[in-house]
């Protein structure tokens, strides 16, 4: 037996997290998280904690594990490698403890490079609440069964432990180097958030630049409104001062037509008297002519 990764650093235990893990159908997370940000791009090699045959090579693509190997070890028990960059072995393949799996990465649900590894017991329970799989503390806890009684076993894996742990960082420098990925992550939700605020804030200031132009529009309109108004009020004053004028003149041609009858009847007086004054002068003359 042997762990997955040649530096072993918890990043997140078993069990914890049910507010994310809800989401899978879980009761938490169903594996360990090691750290594997020992350089920036977070590659390392993985291996087969133990002897085994793979059973599955998988690549899920942004989702889940992203590419993971699944190895099956006697009695049914399994182990799972997840979040790879590639793949070292094949489907079906047989495999010894150590031999090399993949390179660890960052695909699939993962916010951070790390390895994500799970193991199922013998006879597991899948409804267990974590598909089946339990705690592998438990697994590398327990003695191993095959070489209970191989102390060169058990010394390798204890001198495995001590070249494993990383001496070179005090407990400190590694919470400080977690918080730091949390804060990288915050930060770039804060960089979401920022871009979203400032791309609302063009289109505001862009809402708010047609409305100035409808506005001033609407000025413009409101002033030709108020001129045309004008313009058709001083029509109206001269269309009532032609109606007054045109209804004097129809008073004064009344006036004219009683006058132009008054003289038509003196006309008829004259014409009448004028006969008068003929008749009168035929008779003087035609007395005049008797003597
Ligand atoms: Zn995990």
């Amino acid at each position: 037996m042997r762990k997955p990764l040649n530096k072993i650093y918890i990043t997140q235990p078993f069990g914890v997290n049910y507010d994310i893990y809800k989401q899978f159908g879980l009761a938490g997370h169903n594996g360990i998280d090691y750290r594997t940000k020992y350089n920036p791009d977070g590659k390392m090699p993985v291996y087969a904690v133990m002897d085994g045959k793979v059973l599955e090579v998988k690549n899920q693509g942004n989702v889940g594990y992203g590419k993971y190997v699944r190895l099956q070890h006697s009695g049914n028990e399994e182990t799972i490698y997840a979040h790879l960059d590639s793949f070292k072995v094949n489907s079906g393949q047989e495999v010894k403890e150590g031999d090399q799996l993949g390179i660890t990465d960052n695909t699939g649900f993962s916010t951070a490079a790390h390895l994500h590894f799970g193991w199922r017991p013998e006879n597991y329970n899948y409804n267990n609440g974590f598909k089946g799989y339990e705690d592998p503390e438990e697994l590398f806890n327990k003695p191993n069964q095959n070489n209970m009684y191989d102390v060169k076993s058990v010394l390798k894996n204890e001198i495995e432990e001590i070249t494993n742990k990383d001496y070179g960082k005090t407990f400190n420098e590694k919470e400080q180097e977690g918080a730091a990925d949390d804060l990288k992550a915050s930060r770039k939700e804060c960089e979401f958030f920022e871009n979203s605020f400032k791309d609302a804030t063009i289109k505001l200031s862009a809402y708010q630049d047609e409305l100035t132009k409808e506005h001033e529009l609407l000025e413009v309109a409101k002033i030709k409104l108020d001129e045309e108004t004008a313009k058709n009020k001083n029509l109206s004053a001269t269309l009532s001062g032609y109606v007054t004028k045109v209804t004097e003149l129809n008073k004064q041609i009344e006036i004219q037509k009683e006058t132009i009858e008054d003289l038509e009847a003196v006309n008829n007086q004259v014409a009448k008297d004028t006969s008068i004054l003929d008749a009168l002068s035929f008779a003087i003359k035609a007395i005049l002519n008797r003597k």
